[in-house]
């Protein structure tokens, strides 16, 4: 037995029937291990026994999760947030790691399909705007929706961009959207489920919802709490490729084209050339294989489930 597992049984929180899985709403889990968060609280990795769904439990209280996301969110962090979000360097990361990840899943061709007129896009967890930007470069009608005012306050003041600032869940949209994108920001939502439900029924059918994660899959389950992207609290969810699949199947969301990158290898300033070669090579090699530990979906809105009363166009 190896040592994770061992104190897995040592650590092990009575969990059932307490919580139920966000996806299909069932209360077993199995307890896969435990993490400290920068405050030093404990939390728990744990499996949905019936749909796999990896999940943090018992879930962080509101409090807790405000005091990960105040105003210095974007800025200063390292490997749990954003390493100075503002900063033009960090935005032109953003825009080829966009494109690259936008080629690879098919978007180009879509956004072709659509009428360049009328074509709508909205960034679910847009923070400064970045990518409505993008978007709107791209001629696109580009919406943003988030909750952090000073994010969104800057993307709005410095940007001239559409932001809504408000709980995603309670946005009111007038018309369906071709497209809506979440980056990175379904792993810290509350209930992805209530989210997805939601999305399918603002998108047109044939729309697509665009999303990346960090990916529940061969690397993280080798390096377990010590996996790059085991950020407790903040990740409420870790998907995997065939979890996120059956959420989004539950939701009328179709799967389409996917990726998966990243060898758990990170970048940094003054890296050296053996580390950034192994990096190359590891990344290479793990997008190959289609075990990267991040991943971006295309899923496609099927015909059913629409919103009644949002125009069709
Ligand atoms: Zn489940």
């Amino acid at each position: 037995m190896n040592k994770s597992i061992v104190q897995a049984i040592q650590k092990q929180t009575p969990i059932e029937g307490r919580e139920q899985c966000d996806s299909c709403s069932e209360d077993s889990f199995q307890y896969l291990f435990s993490k400290a968060s920068a405050r030093g609280k404990e939390y728990g990795i744990y499996q949905c026994i019936s749909c796999g769904l990896v999940q943090t439990l018992p879930r962080p209280t509101d409090a807790e999760l405000e005091e990960c996301y105040g105003a210095h969110y974007f800025e200063n962090r390292t490997d749990r947030g954003y390493d100075n979000y503002f900063s033009q360097a960090m935005r032109k990361q953003l825009e080829k790691v966009w494109t690259m990840n936008l080629k690879d899943i098919g978007f180009f061709e879509f956004e072709a399909s659509c009428d360049a007129e009328s074509r709508r896009s909205l960034d679910v967890g847009c923070a400064a705007g970045y990518f409505v930007d993008y978007m709107r470069n791209r001629g696109w009608h580009s919406e943003g929706i988030e909750l952090s005012e000073a994010a969104a306050k800057a993307g709005i003041e410095q940007l001239g961009l559409n932001i809504h600032i408000q709980d995603f869940l309670q946005f009111q949209p007038s018309e369906p959207y071709d497209v809506i994108t979440l980056w990175a920001s379904i792993e810290h939502l509350r209930s992805p489920s209530a989210a997805l439900k939601k999305i399918s029924t603002m998108l047109r059918p044939g729309g697509r919802l665009i999303l990346s994660t960090c990916r529940w899959g061969f690397l993280s389950r080798m390096q377990g709490p010590a996996w790059r992207f085991l950020n407790v609290p903040e990740h409420l969810f870790y998907f995997s490729l065939s979890t996120l699949e059956s959420l989004a199947g539950r939701h009328g969301l179709r799967a389409g084209k996917h990726i998966t990158y990243g060898s758990g290898f990170t970048a940094y300033n003054g890296m050296g050339p053996f580390y950034r070669w192994t990096k190359t090579m590891a990344d290479k090699t793990v997008k190959f294989l289609n075990q990267g530990d991040m991943m971006v979906y295309s899923f496609e809105k099927s015909n059913i489930h629409s919103l009644s009363g949002l125009k069709a166009h």
